[in-house]
């Protein structure tokens, strides 16, 4: 009997991930083409068709696919729509669905890519026994999937849990989306980066950082500089999980979650950004709620969450489907 797999799509600004998934979590494939030099989603879809396919082929045994699920920047889970993707090139609403299904001849399914690492979590991680949890996603920008009751929380039109824009600080940094002050511009990649700067303009104390530009400045540095004892990394820690830990404090308010689990680059740096948050999350948090939470690592860190969490999509669907 062939081999049931479901396509995992990962749609990013630079590159496209994906990868075929069993229903137990294994990755029997996985590759990458780019997202750019593609003047229409049309011409994008074909390419990925035909890599696809391509791929399918190479595989030594036989695979049935079963469907298709993408992550994607403002991705739409309930219209099957990308709407105005900050870092893609195709601008306005995206039929996406509708077009990769009229390609593929499969189900498809799309959402966003915070959603898809939670599912990829309660899927195939940590939340597998777990039906309230928090996922966030720490890189560029923090993406935050919200599983309540075992499902994720979509909201009304589908764009639900953007913790990242939830604000801080009234007139404070200018965020990515048009605003100012919001999370994200604070608890990121480009965020901690921001905070590692601003210290070394408070502060008079000696730093490594203080010799790299802010262009070749990587969050690894930052965490490897926290290891060696540099006042500056330890702080910039400190101040960017502090927010972090005030923003899940509120959110532990609305949505009360067993486990918050954290993803990205930025969550590579492991108890450095996890025991102020922590600590802060408490300090803020409403007494019923206090010493029951944790945050931890996503259980699927150095994998591609992204590309499981796509494929769980699916595979969530056929569960329902089969009254699991
Ligand atoms: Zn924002």
């Amino acid at each position: 009997m062939a081999l049931e797999v479901v396509l995992g799509v990962d749609i990013g600004g630079t590159f496209t991930k994906i990868g075929l998934v069993d229903r137990s979590g294994s990755i029997h494939f996985e590759d990458e083409i780019s997202t750019r030099g593609y003047d229409t989603i049309e011409e994008f879809i074909e390419a990925l068709h035909a890599h696809v396919m391509n791929s399918l082929e190479q595989i030594h045994d036989p695979c049935l696919l079963l469907g298709v699920g993408v992550g994607a920047p403002n991705g739409n889970y309930y219209k099957g729509t990308i709407e105005n993707a900050p870092n893609l090139a195709w601008k306005g609403k995206i039929d996406f669905v509708k077009l990769m299904e009229n390609r593929f001849h499969l189900p498809v399914l799309v959402t966003n890519d915070a959603n898809a690492a939670a599912l990829g979590e309660m899927l195939f991680g940590n939340a597998k026994n777990l039906k309230n949890f928090l996922m966030i996603t720490l890189g560029t920008g923090l993406g935050s999937g919200l599983v309540v009751n075992g499902d994720i929380i979509y909201g009304h039109d589908g764009f639900a849990g953007e913790l990242g824009h939830v604000l801080v600080y009234d007139h404070g940094r200018q965020c990515g989306c048009g605003k100012r002050g919001c999370l994200e511009a604070y608890v990121s990649a480009p965020g901690i980066k921001r905070t590692v700067f601003e210290l070394m303009a408070e502060e008079t104390m000696e730093s490594a950082l203080r010799d790299i530009p802010f262009s070749g400045l990587k969050p690894k540095m930052i965490t490897e500089l926290a290891e060696s004892g540099d006042p500056i990394a330890i702080k910039a820690f400190e101040r960017t999980g502090y927010l972090l830990g005030r923003a899940l404090a509120d959110t532990v308010a609305h949505i009360s979650p067993h486990s918050i689990f954290l993803f990205g680059g930025l969550a590579k740096a492991g108890k450095w950004i996890i025991e102020p948050a922590k600590k802060s999350m408490e300090e803020h948090l409403l007494p019923i709620f206090r010493n029951k939470i944790e945050i931890v690592p996503s259980a699927l860190l150095d994998k591609n969450i992204a590309v499981l969490g796509a494929a769980a999509l699916i595979w969530k669907k056929l569960d329902n489907k089969n009254g699991n």
